[in-house]
């Protein structure tokens, strides 16, 4: 596979910025959309010289809201990217949305450049509760979006969902997670909220004004999605996501699994020959940059080979189905036993892993306690 690499762009306006959200997004900023997308693509088009000789196997288009962009826009992106790159003749294009933000023309714009995978942010189905985070829509919005979607014949759907929010019931979280089980989407991923210090929400906490989930609550609901989840058919194959069968998502499992990608847009992370760096976070910088690699480029790190042993096991292990040791071993020329051995022994003594001839894997309870287990293969 070393023919194929996958690509992240990022686009960071947003509609109005939810009160737990950190990533690099801006609300307000239409005006800056088109100097934006005009950088971007200049960059695209470098990256696709660079990447000549390469097949791009996953695109995720991910933000703030891609789908704020108003259609010429989107459509200049799109073509750039199909005229830049080669694409597998098995690509996985996805792109994310919020409910509320899409409609016929986006829907049909983004079916005929080869999106072939929707990812909705839907976090929660009462209105009072999305009111509450700072979300722009309603479960209505996110409802007619959906089967219009259906309807225009997307058929690989992902609804990202959030547990433990401020005031969430465990039977709130239930009935989120029913809704979905009935509407059938290809994918589902439950994320445990994070509250985040430069965000609305962390400072209510640092005043002690927000009403958190505690630990014993979130670790229910977790285990109610794994249940339920399990139960209608959907595999649990990563610590936070589900789906149907062959509807994994392909880029993540790219970057779980360790494969390189690049990333285009401000702030967007790349991996790429044994390097990791990002993109400046600066909007001004980035689009003053015209797209120009070089100028945007920072904190350019090469990953020391016992670092790459660590990550390699972290990124594994989120995997329900775990690592190989041969393929850690075919990829790194080394053996497993010395390096971590000692490290999975105590680690299957606590009952955190389990090792299976050549598979090791979280346990039920591992997958509870992930932390205190990637945090013993840091070398
Ligand atoms: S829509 Fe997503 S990126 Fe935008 S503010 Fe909300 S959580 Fe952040």
């Amino acid at each position: 596979m070393d023919n194929y690499i996958s690509l992240y762009i990022h686009i960071p306006f947003c509609k109005s910025k939810c009160l737990y959200c950190d990533f690099t997004s801006f609300d307000n900023m239409n005006q800056k959309m088109r100097p934006y997308v005009l950088a971007l693509c200049e960059e695209i088009k470098q990256y696709g010289e660079f990447l000549y000789d390469k097949k791009v196997d996953t695109v995720f288009i991910g933000g703030g809201t891609p789908t704020v962009l108003p259609l010429v826009l989107m459509e200049k992106i799109l073509k750039t990217l199909q005229e830049s790159f080669k694409f597998s003749s098995s690509l996985e294009f996805t792109i994310e949305s919020n409910p509320g933000t899409l409609n016929k023309d986006m829907l049909h714009l983004l079916k005929e450049n080869k999106i072939n995978r929707l990812s909705i942010g839907l976090q929660a189905t009462q209105n009072k509760l999305l009111k509450s985070i700072g979300r722009i829509h309603n479960l209505e919005d996110f409802d007619n979006n959906y089967h219009l979607a259906r309807k225009i014949g997307f058929k690989n759907i992902n609804v990202d969902l959030i547990f433990s929010l401020p005031k969430q019931t465990l039977k709130d979280w239930a009935s989120s997670l029913e809704y979905l089980v009935k509407i059938e989407p290809e994918h589902i991923s439950c994320y445990s909220l994070i509250i985040e210090e430069d965000t609305p929400f962390g400072k209510l906490k640092s005043e002690g004004r927000l009403s958190e989930a505690s630990e014993d609550s979130d670790r229910d609901m977790y285990h109610y999605a794994r249940n339920f989840l399990q139960e209608n058919k959907y595999k649990h194959y990563e610590i936070s996501n589900f789906s149907k069968a062959s509807f994994e998502s392909r880029h993540n499992l790219n970057c779980w699994e360790y494969k390189p990608y690049l990333a285009m847009g401000l702030g967007g992370h790349s991996f790429f020959n044994g390097e990791r760096y990002h993109n400046c976070y600066d909007l001004e910088k980035y689009i003053d940059s015209k797209g120009k690699i070089e100028d945007i480029k920072e904190d350019i790190e090469k990953i020391p080979l016992a670092m790459q042993y660590s990550e390699y096991m972290f990124l594994g292990l989120r995997l329900i189905e775990g690592i190989s040791i041969k393929e850690f071993e075919s990829r790194f020329k080394i053996s497993f036993d010395k390096l971590f051995g000692d490290k999975v022994k105590k680690l299957v003594e606590m009952q955190l892993l389990i090792k299976d001839g050549n598979n090791i894997r979280l346990s039920t309870k591992g997958l509870d306690l992930s932390n205190i287990v990637f945090a013993e293969f840091l070398l």
